[in-house]
């Protein structure tokens, strides 16, 4: 089971295996809204079997370093986004349209910073931690960007997309994105996993099918009366 705790600029995933995982903190600020989510499914901090980072922005790293201390339990993290952790700073945003621009200053802010326990190069199974699927490294949108796929056929994705802020069901591209060309090879990573869902880091969640939509409409901006890209 997947629950999707909503921050104020992002989302959070408390997946509910054999064991408790949580995927990202949030935003400095999101903490309470976090901790309420795993009070209402019953589980304590320090059950979790693991905190996940798809990558280390300060909007899903946000409350690593307190959930670590109140946890106890470890940090994992792809190697190549360590030092954005170790510095608390979010590094470059590279803004990849309008609307990217438009909100860079308001959510560009430090966070607390923090040693991983855990950092992975490659993709590793789950299974460990009582959830049955993998990470995989999708790096673009940071260098460390990675993905959490179930075998049930749901992914986690971080920012490798987002969902829509008009329309379900819809994949947009992420606000930022260092690397647009290695992203686009991420996603189609993900898109021969043949997945069913993907819940993305920010707004609502999308059919796998909209990854192969994406990639052969080359995530083309069209703009409507909303300003929202359709
Ligand atoms: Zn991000």
């Amino acid at each position: 089971m997947i629950v999707r705790i909503k921050g104020a600029i992002s989302n959070c995933y408390l997946l509910l295996g054999d064991k408790p995982m949580l995927v990202d903190t949030g935003a400095p600020g999101d903490l309470p809204r976090i901790l309420a989510a795993l009070k209402q499914h019953g589980v304590e901090p320090k059950q979790l079997s693991l905190i996940l980072l798809t990558h280390a922005h300060s909007d899903h790293a946000g409350n690593a370093a307190d959930l670590h201390w109140r946890s106890g339990r470890p940090v994992a993290l792809h190697a190549n986004d360590a030092t954005l952790a170790r510095t608390g700073k979010n590094g470059v945003l590279a803004a990849q349209g309008p609307l990217g621009r438009f909100i860079r200053p308001y959510v560009d802010e430090d966070f607390q910073a923090f040693e991983p326990d855990i950092l992975f190069r490659e993709a590793f199974s789950l299974e460990p931690y009582g959830l049955r699927g993998k990470v995989l490294p999708t790096p673009g949108h940071t260098n460390g960007s990675s993905s959490v796929v179930l075998a049930s056929g749901e992914a986690i994705i971080g920012d490798v997309l987002r969902g829509s802020m008009m329309w379900p069901n819809r994949a947009r591209p992420p606000f930022f994105c260092n690397d647009v060309d290695l992203n686009a090879r991420s996603i189609v990573r993900l898109a021969r996993e043949g997945l069913l869902r993907c819940h993305p880091g920010q707004f609502g969640s999308f059919p796998g099918s909209e990854l192969g939509r994406y990639l052969t409409t080359g995530g083309n901006e069209v703009f409507e009366l909303s300003g929202e890209p359709v």
